[in-house]
C-alpha cells in the first residue's frame, strides 16, 4: 500500500512538473524536469543549463523569439519545504490583489506549459498514426507485389507446364508419325522384297532399318 501510494505521489509530481522547453539539435525538446531554471514572461521555461547556454549569447526567447530582458525573466526552482513556508510568510503579508495576481500568473503559466505538452503529445501521436498508416500501406503494397510475383511465377510455371505438355504432345505426334512412316516403310520394303523375289525367284532378307 505504502509503495503504491509513493508511486501515485510520484505520478502526480511527474504530472505537475514543468519541463525545459529548449529545442535540441535533434528537433526534440530538452524536456528535463525543472529543478532550477528561468521562466520568461512569454510563458516559456528553461532549465538552468540551457538558460545559461542560450542567454549568454541572445536576448530572445529560443522558442518564440520574443525579445526578452532580464526583468522579464524569473529564476525558478522547486522550493525546499522551508522556502515554501517563506512563500507563505510572504503571501501572508500581501494584499489579496497581489496574492491573486501572483496566483493567477503562476496558474496561467502552468496551464500554458501543460497545454503545450498536451499539444506536443497529440502531435506526436498523430505523427505516429501517420507513420503507422504509411507503414501499413507500404507493407500492403509489398505484400501485393509479392503476391503478384508469386502469381507471375505460378503463371510462369503454368506456362512452362503448358509448353512442356505441348512439346510432349508434339514429340508423341512426331513419334507416331515416325512409327507410321516406319511401318509404311516396312510395308513398302516387304512388298518390294516380295516383288523382288517374285521377279528373281530369290528370297532376299532385305529389311529397311529406319529410326
Ligand atoms: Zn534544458
Ligand atoms: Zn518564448
Amino acid at each position: 500500500m505504502a509503495h503504491s501510494g509513493t508511486r501515485k505521489r510520484l505520478r502526480e509530481e511527474e504530472f505537475v512538473a514543468l519541463r525545459c522547453n529548449f529545442q535540441l539539435d535533434s528537433g526534440s525538446q530538452c524536456g528535463c524536469v525543472i529543478q532550477e531554471g528561468w521562466a520568461l514572461s512569454c510563458s516559456h521555461i528553461f532549465c538552468a543549463k540551457h538558460a545559461q547556454e542560450w542567454f549568454s549569447k541572445s536576448d530572445c526567447c529560443p522558442v518564440c523569439k520574443n525579445n526578452t530582458t532580464n526583468a522579464q525573466m524569473t529564476q525558478v526552482g522547486r522550493p525546499p519545504d522551508e522556502s515554501r513556508l517563506q512563500l507563505l510568510g510572504m503571501l501572508l503579508t500581501r494584499p489579496p490583489t497581489d496574492i491573486q495576481l501572483a496566483a493567477s500568473t503562476a496558474i496561467n503559466f502552468w496551464e500554458h506549459q501543460k497545454f503545450e505538452e498536451f499539444r506536443r503529445d497529440v502531435t506526436r501521436e498523430q505523427e505516429f498514426a501517420v507513420r503507422l498508416k504509411r507503414f501499413i500501406s507500404s507493407s500492403r503494397k509489398e505484400l501485393t507485389e509479392v503476391e503478384t510475383l508469386k502469381n507471375a511465377k505460378k503463371a510462369g510455371t503454368e506456362e512452362l507446364r503448358r509448353q512442356l505438355r505441348e512439346a510432349e504432345h508434339r514429340l508423341k505426334q512426331d513419334r507416331d508419325e515416325v512409327a507410321t512412316l516406319e511401318s509404311r516403310i516396312q510395308q513398302l520394303s516387304e512388298s518390294y522384297r516380295q516383288e523382288l523375289s517374285r521377279a528373281t525367284g530369290v528370297q532376299t532378307p532385305f529389311r529397311a532399318r529406319m529410326r
